[in-house]
């Protein structure tokens, strides 16, 4: 798919007057159009709801745009349902999808009414004891060797999350007798991937697995989540998921199997992160230094700090010289940034057109797991989140961090020179 940007040079230009590089920009109405699209994709079903999975990129700006666009949150820690809480979110408008939880975060998302979904059978006594359970319980599945996973979440055998299906059917059994009156199920097994049929096996498995435990147990079923996982087009080469094939897929197996064989009608549930924002992000740097060695570097203003996947995972994020679009790429650089470490590269053998210092480059598809994953190694501060507002303005989202951010956990006093008498 083409690489396009929705700004151009003159427009970064006068926006770097008030806010300086580097800096994370979004779209908002690529963001909406996207929303509307995998809505669109599922509006056949009883009732349809995507789950923000809100650690891709937890700005609350962001957050209400979605919200405004009939998504609500997958929260995971207590800081991401206070994020949830912020924009006014509410009961089955989160889904709390954690693992290894600390109770405090139960009672909180216990407070908000959100939906526990539990990562284990072990959870359901540690809630009882300590805070009481709630009326909708929803489990996570684990398929283990049945299925296979891909690169990025490895294979479900080795994953720490989930529960074996004899775990699911005991912890079902549990909540019953425990007078639970509405149950949900998940799994989430994939991640990052573009091959659809990844997704519809998975919708299969799951509503075999709703079959076998609805008979088995004696319990109907309100809701079923398929988890994240759709992957982007990082690459201009790759294809993004075709979202209204992948709904007509799932679609047919709904209806055959849970429609003809006389279940209840169920909601469907994603909780996807990547593919809601992801495309829709731009990392905007600008080109400090050009230096020659037995490679050819140009050094940026962002770090890794700002983008930790080319660095983590060398994983490939497109990269446009602004101005320089249609200039043929003659030179081949290494893209880096300034941490003292050898990973700060934004891109490896690159070809591009010639960089000139006071270039401006923007790194594609940072809108989920960009900003968000950003850390303060080596004194580096976090960047702003700027907003490219659907009538073309341009808000703040996020400020960059200070140098008084970065120390406000120090105390200095001790160092404080003592007043000479
Ligand atoms: C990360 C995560 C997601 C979102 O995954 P994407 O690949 O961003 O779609 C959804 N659910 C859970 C439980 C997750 O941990």
């Amino acid at each position: 798919m083409k690489k396009t940007i929705p700004f151009n040079q003159a427009q970064i230009e006068n926006i770097t007057k008030t806010y300086p590089t580097p800096f994370h920009i979004y779209d908002e109405q690529a963001i909406r159009d996207n929303a509307r699209r995998l809505n669109q994709a599922f509006s056949w079903a009883p009732e349809f709801k995507e789950y923000f999975a809100v650690k891709a990129a937890p700005n609350p700006h962001l957050m209400q745009i979605l919200k405004e666009e009939g998504i609500g949150a997958d929260c995971s820690s207590l800081a991401e349902l206070i994020l949830a809480e912020k924009i006014g979110l509410h009961d089955e408008e989160i889904m709390f999808t954690s693992n290894e939880t600390p109770i405090e975060e139960y009672a909180k998302a216990k407070e908000m009414g959100a939906i526990f979904n539990l990562d284990d059978i072990s959870h359901i006594e540690y809630i009882d004891q300590k805070i009481g359970l709630p009326q909708t319980i929803c489990f996570r599945y684990n398929p283990g060797n049945s299925r296979v996973g891909n690169d990025i979440i490895g294979t479900p055998e080795e994953a720490k999350y989930g529960m074996t299906k004899e775990q699911m059917i005991e912890a079902y059994r549990m909540m019953k007798a425990k007078g639970a009156t509405k149950f949900g199920i998940h799994t989430m097994i994939i991640s990052n991937e573009l091959n659809r049929e990844f997704f519809v096996e998975t919708a299969k498995m799951m509503f075999s697995l709703i079959q076998e435990i609805s008979t088995e147990v004696g319990i109907e079923f309100s809701f079923v989540n398929f988890g994240g996982g759709i992957g982007i087009p990082y690459r201009p080469e790759d294809e993004p998921v075709d979202l209204e094939a992948l709904g007509q897929e799932v679609k047919a197996l709904y209806e055959e199997m849970i429609i003809k064989k006389g279940l209840r009608p169920l909601k469907i549930c994603l909780e996807c992160g990547r593919m809601i924002t992801g495309p829709y992000g731009y990392l905007v740097t600008k080109a400090l230094h050009h230096k020659d060695t037995y490679k050819h570097y140009i050094g940026v203003d962002a770090s890794m700090a700002d983008l930790m996947r080319p660095g983590m995972y060398g994983a490939y994020h497109h990269l446009t010289v602004l101005g320089k679009e249609n200039e043929p790429a003659t030179m081949t650089y290494d893209i880096v940034g300034s941490l003292c470490e050898n990973c700060d590269k934004f891109a490896v053998d690159r070809n591009l057109p010639p960089i000139e210092a006071g270039d401006y480059l923007v790194i594609h598809d940072t809108g989920a797991h960009g900003h968000a994953m950003g850390f303060n190694y080596n004194g580096k501060l976090r960047s702003a989140e700027l907003l490219l507002q659907s009538d073309g303005s341009v808000r703040l989202i996020r400020r960059a961090e200070t140098l008084n951010d970065l120390f406000a956990t120090l105390d200095f006093t001790p160092f404080l020179k003592k007043p000479s008498i």
